[in-house]
């Protein structure tokens, strides 16, 4: 990586918002291309990796799904997953290996089109232009929280996913964990496994087993080509969907809400809202388990269908049974009983800094009208929109019942 920095009113072929994966994935193609470009990264290369995560954090995904261009895993665990430190490493010494000229500790503030063609590019450290600009900046960019969470009184500690790091650093005491993405489901087995109350508002999330018939689903998954199909072919709305928990902590295994009930963690539908000094809960609990075991099912049965249409040798395995069903459906717990809350039911993104390029760029869903809008401003790039970053898998599945890698939103 090379250290660049803003020369205020410079001009630059390409200028990539974000130093990211996919920020760094551009760059790679366009040092290989002779391209000059600048990548303007707001923090440190790769720095979500380690800011926005927690200690115990381990990849969903297999580590030999990590391939970069140029950058194939190939560290002697392909099968494993790596933690929170080393796949922020990993992302790191991507840059290290072609000269990426990234500016960090910049942001872009605003972008909006040059008179005659191209663009001004406003940054916290100057302006510049350029003939095309490419937004690599990730979706996670505002955590979310319900409204309705200002209503819980000052005592019980908040904090959003993106924040919790272990339990040591919570109050004593009970923690609600609402959501159940692959960040809620997650933090919850985290608090179960450090011996904390644990009680968890469940959604209605798809869960994916971790291994099937002798091997780990996703593996199975990219031998049938789900991740090979571009977001375009599948339509833009999987990508907003709810990703299927399951994890790598631990050599990876899977997440089983029933099973953490049986653990003793206490389970819940929807949170509602607070009323009379207790958070309230819809009666989905039930409902939401069987589907999330349903859509897990689903998979194997594809799985199930493409070993036999190709004639695999794979050992048979027997389908899961419920381990727990919920007697009653939960709908209220006492605040008294609660010392934390971890909100974990996703973020938005901002991009609000587009705002000049609306409505071409921007539409009333965020960035989706992005893809339609090279049309009009033939530079403009997002690492969001379908063939728009070389190797872009960003979400890639075929069906939509399939598992990618993002966390739910
Ligand atoms: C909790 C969690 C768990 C995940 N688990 C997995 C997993 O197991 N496997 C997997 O493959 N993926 C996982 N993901 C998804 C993965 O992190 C993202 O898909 C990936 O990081 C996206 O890369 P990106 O480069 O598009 O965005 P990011 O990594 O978010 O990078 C975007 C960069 O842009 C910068 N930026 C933003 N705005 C500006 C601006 N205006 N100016 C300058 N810079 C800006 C940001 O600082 C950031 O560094 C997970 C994500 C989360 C949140």
């Amino acid at each position: 990586m090379r250290a660049a920095r803003v020369i205020d009113g410079a001009h630059h072929e390409v200028v990539v918002v974000g130093g990211g994966q996919a920020g760094l994935s551009l760059s790679h193609h366009l040092v290989g291309s002779g391209v000059e470009h600048l990548v303007l990264e707001r923090e440190t290369v790769a720095h979500e990796w380690r800011d926005g995560r927690w200690d115990a954090f381990t990849l969903v995904t297999p580590n030999w799904h990590c391939r970069l261009p140029g950058y194939p895993y190939d560290g002697p665990d392909p099968d494993g997953f790596m933690r929170r430190d080393e796949v922020y490493a990993w992302v790191r010494r991507y840059a290290d290996t072609f000269d990426a000229p990234v500016a960090e500790g910049v942001a872009a503030t605003r972008l909006a089109p040059r008179p005659g063609g191209g663009f001004v590019v406003s940054t916290t450290h100057g302006t510049v232009t350029a003939d095309a600009v490419a937004a690599a900046v990730g979706g996670y960019h505002r955590p979310v929280v319900p409204p309705w969470a200002s209503a819980l009184p000052e005592r019980v500690v908040q904090l959003h996913s993106h924040e919790y790091r272990n339990a040591d650093l919570l109050p004593q005491g009970p923690v609600l964990v609402v959501g159940t993405g692959q960040s809620g489901t997650q933090i919850a087995e985290d608090l179960l496994l450090a011996r904390r109350e644990v009680h968890l508002a469940a959604g209605r999330a798809p869960r994916v087993a971790r291994r099937y018939r002798g091997k780990d689903c996703m593996t199975w998954l990219a031998e049938m080509g789900v991740y090979d199909v571009p977001v375009a072919a599948r339509g833009l709305a999987k990508r907003e969907s709810t990703n299927h928990y399951v994890t790598g902590r631990d050599g990876g295994r899977d997440i089983d809400l029933r099973d953490f009930a049986r653990r003793g963690m206490q389970l819940y539908g929807r949170a509602t809202g607070v009323s009379d000094g207790a958070l309230t809960f819809a009666p989905t609990l039930e409902s939401d388990l069987d589907h999330a075991d349903s859509v897990a099912e689903s998979i194997k049965d594809d799985i199930d269908r493409w070993i036999e249409t190709e004639g695999i040798d794979a050992p048979a395995e027997d389908r899961y049974v419920p381990v727990w069903r919920p007697a009653a459906e939960p709908e209220r717990l006492d605040l008294d009983g609660i010392a934390a809350v971890v909100w974990s039911v996703g973020f938005r993104a901002d991009w609000s800094w587009l705002d000049s390029l609306a409505p071409a760029v921007l539409d009333d869903e965020g960035i989706r009208g992005t893809c339609a809008a090279s049309a009009r401003y033939p530079g403009w790039r997002s690492s969001v929109c379908p063939g728009s970053t070389p190797g872009d898998r960003a979400g890639s599945s075929a069906s939509p019942r399939m598992p990618s890698m993002s966390p739910g939103r």
